[in-house]
């Protein structure tokens, strides 16, 4: 029997990479979740957007785009909106950004046109004798004078590295999907084919291409990330992305702020958590002082040229010390032969980490398949709560 195609879409993938449980909520157990004011806010653009260009070539005016707005704004029944007061907020950033829009768009209207909006794509997948149909929908496609963009619009406050725009999974598939849907953009050369994330909020857009070697490449980690789910357990990742998670009040993470346990034992663990919270406060403001003091003190031994200091309670000597750097390569002559040499060798997982980010998707593959888990612990990670402003 011929295996199911597996159909799935980028923003499934990508959910599954930023919390496998809101992946499982959401593609597994098909739990509808109401979508958060940031979401509704974005596709509320996206849809004036796509009223803008779909009336080429007669553009509507500045104001029947923002009476468009209005007119597809939520309701204020629709109760997203804490207040009129935050209504009024989101409303004038969608008209600014409209705005802007406009304008930027009257600049640059001569030189490109809009072929095509909203534009649904597939893209097969086969690793015999697997299947997987990829579906998405590409904001907008132009042509410019020297080929083919790509543009999707983002409403993120965030505006990412080049570094993350060149290793965006979301741009290649929609330039495998762009090639699937008009092959003949491939015959004109892959650098004829410009991916660009368009921010909204920041009138800043920021481009990459990719090669073929890139494209296969995105084939390979789309099979790895599926693999993933497949043997997936559905952790859930706690990030800042939970604020625009509808799924809060099934997920463990927030269990306890739902909970009646937590009114119960309110009071005790209230007074822990803020003990924890100043201690940690102390801490860091202990280390910014203790850096102040050394740098007082340094200064000091230097003028009154001494490298002792006394007080009524202690004193306080400064030390020479002496850090060496070894020739590893002599080094590596030395312990080799007794089989000490891998003793010593150690990894800075921080510099890997950032030097990670800066090689090709290959040879990142390659050294992910050199990690091994060294242990596995927890911490505590105390984070501050945020004034927020109350639903009246
Ligand atoms: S609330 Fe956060 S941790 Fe929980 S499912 Fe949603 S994204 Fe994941």
């Amino acid at each position: 029997m011929e295996p199911e195609i597996i159909k799935t879409s980028y923003s499934a993938l990508d959910t599954f990479k930023q919390c496998p449980l809101k992946y499982k909520f959401q593609q597994i157990d098909k739990i509808k979740a109401p979508k958060s004011k940031e979401a509704i806010f974005g596709n509320k653009i996206h849809k004036t957007l796509q009223y803008f260009h779909s009336t080429q070539p007669i553009s509507p005016t500045l104001d029947e785009l923002l009476n468009y707005l209005k007119d597809i704004w939520p309701e204020k029944e629709e109760n997203i909106f804490l207040d009129e007061q935050e209504d009024m907020i989101y409303f004038s950033e969608a008209i600014k950004i409209l705005r802007n829009y406009y304008n930027h768009y009257l600049k640059i209207k001569d030189k490109s046109t809009v072929i095509d909006i909203e534009t649904r794509f597939e893209v097969l997948l086969e690793k015999p004798p697997e299947k997987c149909l990829l579906r998405g929908i590409i904001d907008r496609i132009d042509k410019t004078a020297d080929g083919i963009e790509i543009i999707d619009y983002k409403t993120t406050k965030r505006l990412p590295s080049q570094q993350d725009i060149d290793n965006s999974l979301q741009l290649s598939l929609y330039c495998l999907g762009l090639i699937n849907r008009w092959p003949k953009f491939v015959e004109q050369g892959l650098e004829k084919i410009k991916l660009t994330f368009y921010y909204l909020k920041h009138q800043e857009t920021i481009s990459t291409r990719r090669t073929k070697e890139q494209l296969n490449d995105i084939q390979e980690q789309i099979w790895e990330r599926l693999a993933e789910i497949e043997k997936s357990d559905f952790k859930p990742i706690p990030s800042a992305l939970c604020g625009w998670c509808g799924y809060k009040n099934l997920c463990p993470m927030w269990k306890h702020k739902y909970s009646e346990q937590r009114t119960v034992n309110s009071e005790q663990i209230n007074k822990i958590i803020e003990e924890f919270l100043e201690l940690k406060k102390n801490n860091q403001k202990n280390n910014k002082r203790l850096i102040e003091l050394k740098q007082i003190i340094n200064n000091y031994l230097d003028k009154e040229k001494l490298e002792r200091i006394f007080g009524d309670i202690g004193y306080i000597t400064r030390l020479s010390l002496t850090r060496y750097e070894y020739e590893l390569e002599k080094i590596k002559e030395i312990l080799e032969p007794l089989g000490k040499w891998q003793d010593v060798l150690a990894v800075d997982s921080i510099k890997l980490k950032n030097l990670i980010k800066t090689l090709s998707y290959s040879i990142r593959k390659q050294i992910e398949k050199a990690k091994k888990i060294d242990k596995e612990y927890k911490i505590l990670k105390a984070s501050v709560k945020k004034k927020k402003r109350e639903k009246s």
